[in-house]
């Protein structure tokens, strides 16, 4: 009898599970109708606020009949994911033509290869040397025997200098020592999101953290900043981001492109509120030994569910070396180190120890340079009449186009190119941003003024 019922229930979940599936056949069949008529009326393929309502409307019925709320939200996000892909590749969207700043210095690379004498404003790599102790450790790497695989999380010795440097309550299980910041925020991500989760960033914003929940199949949501109101997020736009399931706030101060350190007021609330909603916290803090004014970090916190991205990239101008750190909770670092084994088993242990010595050093000398460069570049602007804040921190100014004479920032960044001088357009920090471009100040200052000699030509 049982065994009956259990073949009978059987029959019928297939049944049911087919007609998912020609269900959801269906709907994708619409979504490329619906992308034919976007694609007609010249209009985004997405649309926050017709999936939100759609989230809104499948949560309710989620409620009524009894279901998990993050489980049907997962797969709403997985539909409208499906969707969105689907529309994009039948529309040919505009979104494939973003450039991001790494694609204008690729470009700028293959000009000079053939010749063309080129400015670098286009990206953020420190044109001084690393600390010049560190040649002494390269070249001693082979005798001291520094060729070897290392403990997962980075040698011991780093990790222990870094949590003396920065605070008496961190220990060095709280650190491990990543192939730079980029794959810090990779490892982050990946050991604590899964594939439906939902991730808040705030724009504009350096690409990676986007690329990345991409990849992964984790929803983004963009919270948009403006200039007029300083690129201070606000928190109650903030607020109606968060669902069911949100997971994790991605926060970058001082921010690439725009320069802007968060008032403490400001990140109290952001905290409080991701606190509230037990989200992570991942804090990309690779500017904060260029700050201006005062820089609050996420470890001042204390916030149980904050990971703090750092990198010798920046600070030590160490770009090449590929050396960052994660800074967080023991059990959050020991998931970080189950994908750091896979993937990479640890940072190469040469570079662990050039890193090591770079903390010997200060680094006061580089903020200071790059702060009088942007103090130039800030000046400049000002002559020529464009709209930016001034920088708090990072090595960028993130002005506005106000010329009639570019249709968008692509435009302008071609022209200067042509003209010898590599920027960066605005829109590859966030779609909505054409009208930006960014300049970053890792030139000396006798081609900074080149470079704005030349973008004041085509500005004025
Ligand atoms: N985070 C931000 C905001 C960045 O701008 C960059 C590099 O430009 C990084 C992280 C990564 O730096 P790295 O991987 O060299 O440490």
């Amino acid at each position: 009898m049982d065994k009956n019922h259990l073949d009978d229930l059987r029959i019928q979940v297939r049944d049911i599970t087919f007609d998912i599936i020609r269900q959801i056949h269906k709907r994708m069949d619409m979504s490329k109708q619906i992308g034919n008529i976007k694609k007609t009326l010249d209009i985004d393929i997405e649309d926050e606020k017709v999936e939100q309502e759609l989230k809104n409307q499948v949560s309710i019925l989620s409620n009524e009949l009894g279901l998990d709320n993050e489980f049907t939200g997962k797969i709403i996000n997985l539909i409208l994911q499906e969707s969105v892909k689907i529309q994009k590749n039948f529309v040919n969207s505009t979104d494939n033509n973003i450039q991001t700043h790494m694609a204008i210095f690729m470009k700028a690379k293959e000009l000079e290869k053939k010749g063309k004498k080129i400015i670098h404003m286009e990206v953020g790599e420190p044109d001084y040397p690393p600390p010049k102790n560190i040649k002494k450790v390269l070249s001693t790497v082979y005798d001291k025997k520094y060729y070897h695989y290392t403990e997962i999380s980075g040698i011991p010795k780093l990790r222990e200098s870094i949590a003396t440097k920065l605070d008496k309550k961190l220990t060095p299980e709280n650190i491990i020592i990543t192939p730079g910041g980029r794959f810090g925020v990779f490892a982050a991500i990946i050991s604590l999101l899964k594939f439906g989760d939902e991730l808040i960033y705030i724009e504009p914003s350096w690409p990676a953290y986007k690329e990345c929940a991409d990849l992964l199949g984790i929803k983004t949501r963009v919270l948009n900043t403006n200039i007029n109101e300083d690129w201070t997020p606000n928190i109650s736009n903030l607020e109606k981001l968060i669902n069911v399931n949100t997971k994790m706030i991605v926060l970058n101060y001082p921010n690439n492109p725009t320069g802007k350190i968060l008032d403490k007021t400001v990140l109290d609330k952001i905290i409080s509120m991701a606190r509230k909603n037990n989200l992570y916290v991942l804090s990309d803090e690779v500017y904060s030994d260029y700050s201006f004014k005062k820089f609050t970090s996420l470890l001042d916190y204390e916030y149980e569910n904050g990971i703090i991205i750092s990198s010798f990239s920046k600070r030590y101008a160490m770009t090449g070396f590929r050396v960052g750190y994660c800074i967080s909770t023991t059990s959050i670092i020991s998931k970080i180190k189950k994908i750091q084994a896979t993937a990479i088993t640890s940072v190469a242990e040469p570079m662990q120890y050039c890193a090591l010595s770079a903390l010997e050093n200060e680094t006061n000398s580089n903020c200071d340079l790059i702060k009088d460069r942007l103090d130039f570049i800030v000046e400049r602007l000002n002559k020529i009449g464009l709209k930016f804040i001034k920088p708090d921190g990072a090595m960028y100014v993130y002005p506005k186009l106000n010329s009639t004479r570019f249709s968008n920032d692509m435009e302008l960044v071609n022209i200067m190119l042509d003209h010898g001088v590599a920027i960066s357009p605005g829109s590859g920090f966030g779609k909505s941003y054409n009208e930006f471009i960014r300049l970053s100040a890792c030139q000396p200052t006798e081609l900074l003024k080149k470079g704005m000699d030349i973008l004041e030509k085509f500005i004025i």
